[in-house]
């Protein structure tokens, strides 16, 4: 109970920052969902590990608890760890450039800090991105209408999406991301790269990240990846891509 309580305290913090999403929420701002939380934690990812959004097993069946326990204590909580370290060994000011703008330049860093930024922000803002699963979980028909208009049909959209998922060769990620000249686009990139970095052959703000290396899903699906895409879009969060395409 000690443990849940902190928990949520130091998430109401969390969300009392990110003031952005009580302002598409304000009604909600009362009482803290998942909803809510997540549209918050949609953006301006800190340097650190925040708490995630909701227990390990808010995302079964799809994503099992144990899971979601070791791929946020261990993986993820690794990424953030080894980013502090490396951000103190290169001398990063944290307090004068943003992860994000870190990102951007990353090429100027060590490949220490390429993987376990890309690592760190890569997860935060993936547990953004999820929520309780839901059968026929489809977008609402503001984020339906744009990608229908650039993808011809959210069915081909989440095809093209899957494949990208799918085709990814080893460790990575697949993405739909807003390009700089304001187009939608699906791909991928490998290891823990992201659509943010400046060495990253796929660039633009990034809308919905798919975590497709083993311990993502290893537990539960063993080598069945496709099993895992097919399964994981019960639980994304469509709010929060449409909040994050509204903002980019
Ligand atoms: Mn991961």
């Amino acid at each position: 109970m000690a443990e849940n309580f902190t928990h949520r305290r130091t998430f109401l913090k969390t969300s009392a920052i990110a003031a952005t999403g009580w302002m598409v929420f304000p009604s909600l701002s009362c009482s803290v969902s998942a909803k809510t939380s997540a549209a918050g934690r949609a953006e301006d990812i800190p340097f650190e590990q925040r708490p995630l959004p909701y227990s390990y097993q808010h995302l079964e069946p799809t994503i099992d608890a144990l899971t979601m326990e070791i791929h946020y204590t261990r993986h993820a909580a690794g990424y953030a760890k080894n980013l502090a370290d490396a951000l103190k060994d290169e001398g990063v000011n944290t307090q004068s450039v943003s992860l994000k703008e870190l990102l951007t330049q990353i090429s100027k860093y060590s490949s220490k800090m390429r993987n376990n930024g890309g690592g760190h922000y890569n997860h935060e803002f993936f547990w953004a991105s999820l929520k309780k699963p839901s059968d026929n979980n489809l977008p609402p028909a503001e984020l339906n209408d744009v990608l229908q208009k650039h993808f011809g049909s959210f069915d081909n959209f989440r095809n093209q999406f899957s494949e990208a998922a799918r085709n990814r060769f080893g460790s990575g990620w697949a993405w739909l991301v807003k390009t700089p000249d304001g187009k939608l686009k699906i791909g991928s990139t490998p290891n823990q790269d992201n659509p943010l970095m400046d060495v990253s052959e796929l660039k633009g703000t990034p809308l919905l990240g798919l975590d497709v290396w083993e311990h993502a899903y290893y537990l539960k699906y063993q080598n069945r990846r496709n099993d895992y895409i097919t399964a994981w879009w019960t639980v994304v969060n469509w709010d929060v891509v449409l909040e994050r395409l509204k903002k980019s």
